[in-house]
């Protein structure tokens, strides 16, 4: 198995066109995911491999094998072989990260259960990957898990979830047919079968896409997949044994699972998980009190702790790098995430789930504007065009679709061949994001092709006027977004939070843009709202927002769904 231990530099653009393709001087691992583990325990058994704070737990690597190799063992017994779906249905906890690698270690495909779901979205998502054993929490904020598992029939003749055989609850509820992890684990199972017959291009891991219109689509991974992006990932952080990483993002999603838990494994550093769900005082708190050195985070997570009123009682000088992604992520957090948060090769890295999930992200070397203002350099052993809508690749400083080729593009989404052939066509994924490439290969987000605005004929994308407002002392967060309008088509629209204290107006920010700004860019609705929506790991909700306005203002029809 080979671990990049440092990243040499990706090719740059040649032919003027907007198509890069990363180095491949190394080759890619073939590891599944119980050798990363085998081999982070060989070499650092007894460093600290997670550290859950809100559960008291600390594992070096050799513990944390051990309560892996026991789970698979006690998986097994319950009859859990490989290409089963085991569900899992938890925030950050203990348990969440041994069932990752105990089912891998089974060759069983992890299905990832958004923590956020409800009835409906939960009986779609198990009768959709046919999921036969799930391990559940107890609950979660105002959500009943257990409670909705025996709502939807879990345990009844007339059962809503006929794959579904067996719960194991993590904590107390539920019902009889429900076994209880710490008895599970109890049981002293050993009995591990072969792992021979694993193979590093087996599915090992179906993640539900968030999907705004239409039923979620399940990317389906493999180990190749995963494993190859944690690596590359890393060596972008220039992470190491001696790295400490905090972990607040969710591991449902790849940014917790694929980024910062298989990214440590792979280098042997520590992950500190600060609790359940995510809190602004909770992970400054275990950055301090665990000495971290790096740090993860949508930008929403970084605006909330940079804002918190108690944001300066916490000593953060051990910070050196880390990663923001998930959305657009602004300049100005950048540059305070570096000054006031030590964060000085903090990188930004940009993907989606289909993509294992990264494409692009920032080293720590490269010049301290790049790493700002774009999403970095294209991976490793990976292929970049952006696209228009004919499909023929812009020159380099042209607005297109951004495609994505290589080992990382998912094998389909779970029992969609349709759906799975509209998105990857000739093994690129259409990534439905809108992009720019510089003549060194740095990439820039533009918006999403649904949320690009067209006002009287003139393409606006939100993301540039949500920098600009951004700008702004007074505001918190901001997202632009379009609404219908008889006479223009489509019209701007703005919805600001401000900083906590500060005492904003809609005319003064409309006054803001007008003075810097061309006219057609200064939305023609401004709203000061206490919160935005976004999904649990940070999305904006665009399409909430259009909804809402679209009701306030009486509008027919949304906009651009
Ligand atoms: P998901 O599959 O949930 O990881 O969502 C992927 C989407 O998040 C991408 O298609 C982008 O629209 C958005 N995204 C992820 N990272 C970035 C980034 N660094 N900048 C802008 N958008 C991003």
């Amino acid at each position: 198995m080979t671990i990049h231990s440092a990243l040499s530099q990706p090719r740059t653009p040649s032919s003027g066109l907007s198509h890069v393709r990363g180095v491949d001087d190394q080759p890619l691992s073939k590891a599944c995911l119980h050798e990363l583990l085998a081999q982070a325990v060989q070499r650092w058994p007894e460093r600290d491999a997670a550290i859950f704070c809100a559960e008291g737990i600390r594992w070096s690597w050799a513990q944390f094998q051990s309560q892996v190799n026991a789970a698979a063992a006690a998986l097994h017994a319950l009859g859990v072989r490989c290409g089963d779906r085991v569900g899992i249905w938890s925030p950050n906890r203990s348990e969440w990260l041994v069932t990752q690698f105990a089912t891998a270690r089974l060759g069983a495909i992890l299905v990832n259960i958004n923590p956020a779901y409800r009835v409906a979205e939960l009986a779609y998502a198990l009768n959709k990957a046919s999921v036969s054993v799930l391990v559940s929490a107890s609950r979660f904020k105002t959500s009943d898990y257990l409670g909705m598992l025996v709502q939807l029939g879990f345990g009844a003749a007339d059962t809503q979830l006929p794959a579904l055989r067996r719960v194991i609850r993590l904590g107390e509820g539920g019902n009889a047919d429900m076994l209880d992890w710490a008895t599970l684990m109890a049981q002293g199972h050993t009995s591990l079968p072969d792992a021979q017959s694993l193979h590093a291009h087996q599915p090992i891991n179906i993640q539900f896409t968030s999907g705004t219109t239409g039923a979620p689509k399940g990317a389906t991974l493999t180990h190749h997949n995963i494993v190859n992006n944690a690596i590359a990932v890393a060596a972008c952080m220039r992470l190491s044994a001696q790295d400490r990483l905090c972990i607040p993002v969710p591991l449902y999603h790849c940014f917790g699972m694929v980024l910062s838990v298989l990214a440590c494994t792979s280098v042997g550093a520590a992950m500190v998980f600060p609790g359940e769900g995510f809190d602004p005082v909770d992970t400054l708190a275990a950055v301090q009190s665990e000495r971290c050195t790096a740090l993860h985070g949508v930008p929403t997570m970084f605006i909330a702790e940079l804002d918190h009123p108690e944001f300066s009682k916490f000593d953060l000088h051990t910070l050196r790098t880390g990663i923001m992604a998930g959305a657009p992520c602004p300049i100005e957090v950048m540059r305070r995430v570096q000054s006031l948060m030590h964060m000085r090769e903090v990188t930004i890295a940009y993907g989606m789930t289909e993509t294992s999930p990264v494409s692009f992200q920032s080293a720590t070397d490269d010049p301290l504007d790049k790493r700002v203002t774009t999403v970095g350099r294209v991976l490793p052993h990976l292929e970049v065009r952006i696209v228009d809508a004919q499909g023929q690749t812009v020159p380099i400083g042209e607005t297109g679709e951004l495609c994505t080729r290589g080992y990382s593009v998912m094998q389909g989404y779970w029992d969609e061949p349709e759906r799975t052939a509209d998105t990857i066509q000739d093994g690129w994924m259409h990534t439905g994001d809108l992009a720019t490439m510089d003549a060194e290969g740095y990439c820039n987000i533009v918006g999403r092709l649904k949320d690009m605005v067209i006002r009287g004929g003139e393409n606006i994308y939100p993301r540039e006027i949500e920098e600009f407002l951004f700008r702004h002392p007074k505001i918190a967060a901001v997202q632009v977004f379009g609404v219908p309008d008889e006479r223009y088509g489509e019209q701007l629209c703005a919805w600001v939070v401000q900083r906590p204290g500060a005492e904003c107006t809609e005319q003064e920010l409309r006054v803001f843009c007008e003075q810097n700004i061309a006219h057609f860019k200064v939305p023609r609705y401004i709203r000061m709202v206490e919160e935005l929506p976004v999904t649990v790991t940070g999305k904006p909700q665009k399409f909430l927002m259009r909804e809402a306005m679209v009701a306030e203002l009486g509008l027919s029809r949304p906009a651009s769904a």
